[in-house]
């Protein structure tokens, strides 16, 4: 197995030897880039030289243009559908598991297969947000550059330490996307313990508490580190809690102070959320905040703020136990609790969680800049600045199976450390499919013809069922001595099928830095395809169970609807026969919109038939 990280630095890539390798934290609410500048980790400040932090919206105009940060932010009042923020909660997730949460975004989700992956609709447009999170990337790579006056290529980027493996492959391809090669995805309190140096200690495990309270989440981490390795043993928190709650608890209450149920308190409550979240901020540090709104003057103590966000402190702390309570620990074991986020600059959250740890909390470094702190630290370990700390051996290309149409799936990621072992499920796309076949493949590219094929081999005699019935489950299992093993299973029927293969047998080490390469400079228009090849897989499955929804539902749709929905189906054949994939998914949204009451109402009949057969 190649130590390839060593490869890199020797400048094979399009960056030379001396280029920095930038650290990015992609923040719900902000995002930030940091490096080491001599001998330190700091982070970039703006053109305008004010802060660190970008917030993490992207505006489009109607020709598709973008802006990014604090502009956009302005744009959230006003142009609310085409103001894109809180991306990161959508990332490698499918419309069911946002399903509940919709209602939340200003901006139009789109769900039709409800097992697709979510896309976001601006105008006639449709975006990944893998797409929309690499124009965020953009603009932290522009920032930089500017900072640095030299193109960097190479990034450290951090993601929630209970991200899934979708979630981390999306935040890899949006930093392909926005073309930088990512050397590694790292935990949001792994990078924040590196910030506060605690893997110094080398002599010594310790174990770490990481209390994350942002702008919209809150997550709590216990890691535990020993030999420099960071290994994660519980996570906890609330996708829905964070500093924007503080300022909401602020609302309700000169709501209920000064407007009552009074209409105009609504109109007005924009300009109220901006004055509470700064009477937040000016709380932490004076014993009152007085302003005047529209000739209403607003008040709050501190003592009424410590009262009111009594409850959300307390759910934090909950999560805190249950996180204890997971990785089978007491409060006494934790050797050190990290403060993360904007939000933990509140003295009431300080102090309630310094008491239930019954310990000092590091809180010396900037809370919403630590992360990226950390990232830049790692950074700067993984291009071998940092001599005490070894680079373990790692898989140097990306390893996968075909999808359908031709694309290419990574199962285990560049640069994961070896051994590793993951699986994931796949279904069959046939009715009644007997044989699938599954081909194996190496490179970065999102299509398996640019990548390496290592070899294939056919799952047989699974049992006759439905598309999409079957469970098969591929699993790659990588050993340290560099050979990976395949294992497909129908877990249904139990039938299953291995093959042995070595990745990197008769691949030179130039020929893996080409194609690396090649993977970033053709990022755009691979994404391109992608789009075109997924929109089109969705389609062909809804106008398969189109069709079956008209044959077996014809008796309760009147002829109106038939022929309505008849239409909408054609329009979508003929749009999937097309090379444009916002066409195709503007045709999709338009039958789905359209057929979603009649769904329903099957549905219900179906239920009504059900209860009428049975006895009682
Ligand atoms: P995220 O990790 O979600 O991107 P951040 O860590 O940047 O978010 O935190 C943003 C939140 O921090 C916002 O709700 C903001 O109001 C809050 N915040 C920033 N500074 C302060 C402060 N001085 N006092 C209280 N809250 C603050
Ligand atoms: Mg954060």
């Amino acid at each position: 197995m190649a130590k390839f990280a060593i490869n890199l630095k020797e400048g094979k890539l399009q960056a030379p030897k001396s280029d920095v390798i930038i650290g990015i934290d992609l923040g719900t609410t902000n995002s930030l880039v940091a490096y080491i500048k001599d001998g330190e980790a700091v982070a970039v400040k703006g053109k305008n030289g004010k802060s660190t932090l970008v917030p993490s919206i992207v505006h489009f105009d109607e020709n598709g243009g973008t802006i990014v940060g604090d502009i956009a932010r302005e744009k959230l009042l006003s142009e609310p559908e085409n103001t894109i923020y809180s991306v990161k909660r959508l990332m490698g997730k499918s419309y069911k598991d946002v399903q509940n949460v919709e209602q939340y975004f200003g901006y139009k989700i789109i769900d039709e297969d409800t097992e697709s992956l979510v896309k976001i609709r601006v105008f006639d447009r449709f975006y990944t947000p893998i797409e929309l999170s690499a124009e965020i990337l953009k603009e932290l790579k522009e920032r930089i550059e500017i900072e640095l006056d030299s193109v960097v290529s190479k990034a450290v980027i951090t993601v929630p330490a209970y991200f899934n493996d979708a979630q981390r492959q999306a935040t890899r391809d949006a930093g392909k996307l926005a073309g930088l090669d990512v050397l590694r995805i790292v935990n949001e309190p792994t990078a924040a313990s590196l910030a506060y140096g605690i893997n110094l200690d080398k002599n010594n495990g310790q174990t770490i508490a990481v209390y994350d309270l942002g702008g919209g989440t809150f997550d709590i981490s216990i890691l535990s580190i020993q030999d420099g390795i960071f290994e994660v043993l519980s996570t906890n928190g609330d996708t829905f809690l964070g500093g924007d709650d503080f300022d909401r608890v602020i609302i309700d209450f000169w709501q209920n102070a000064y407007f009552q149920n009074n209409d105009t308190f609504t109109q007005k409550n924009q300009k109220l959320r901006i004055k509470a979240e700064e009477a937040k901020k000016h709380i932490g540090k004076h014993e009152s905040y007085e302003s005047e709104l529209d000739g209403i003057q607003l008040q709050l103590t501190s003592t009424q703020f410590q009262a009111l966000s009594k409850e959300l402190v307390a759910r934090t702390l909950k999560s805190c136990q249950q996180a204890l309570t997971d990785a089978k620990l007491s409060i006494q074991d934790i050797d050190h609790i990290v403060l993360v986020g904007g939000s933990t600059r509140m003295p009431v959250v300080k102090d309630a969680v310094r008491d239930f740890f019954q310990k000092e909390v590091h809180d010396k470094l900037n809370p919403d800049e630590v992360v990226a702190l950390g990232a830049a630290i790692q950074a700067d370990i993984l291009a071998g600045n940092q001599k005490d700390i070894l680079l373990l051996d790692i898989t140097p290309l990306s390893l996968g199976i075909e999808t359908v149409g031709g694309l290419m799936d990574t199962i285990i990621p560049r640069n994961s450390k070896v051994p590793i072992r993951v699986g994931r499920q796949y279904t069959t796309s046939v009715d009644g499919q007997k044989n699938l076949k599954i081909a194996v493949y190496q490179g970065e590219r999102d299509l398996v013809e640019h990548n390496r094929k290592l070899g294939e081999f056919i799952l047989r005699d699974i049992p006759p069922m439905p598309a999409g019935i079957p469970k098969i489950e591929i699993q790659f299992l990588l050993n340290a001595d560099g050979i990976l093993t395949v294992r497909a299973k129908e877990l249904r029927s139990n039938v299953s099928q291995s093959v042995e293969m070595r990745p990197t047998y008769g691949i030179t080490e130039e020929e893996m830095a080409k194609m690396l390469i090649d993977s970033i400079q053709n990022a755009e228009g691979d994404m391109k395809v992608r789009g075109l090849l997924e929109a089109r897989n969705e389609a062909n499955n809804i106008l398969h169970s189109a069709d079956k929804f008209l044959e077996q539902h014809a008796s309760i749709l009147s002829e109106v609807e038939k022929i309505n929905t008849q239409k909408l189906v054609e329009a979508l054949r003929i749009a999937t026969a097309g090379e444009d994939k916002d066409y195709i998914n503007k045709a999709m949204d338009e039958l789905n919109t359209y057929t979603a009451p009649l769904a329903h109402r099957a549905m219900d009949a179906t239920i009504g038939a059900a209860m009428r057969g049975k006895k009682v």
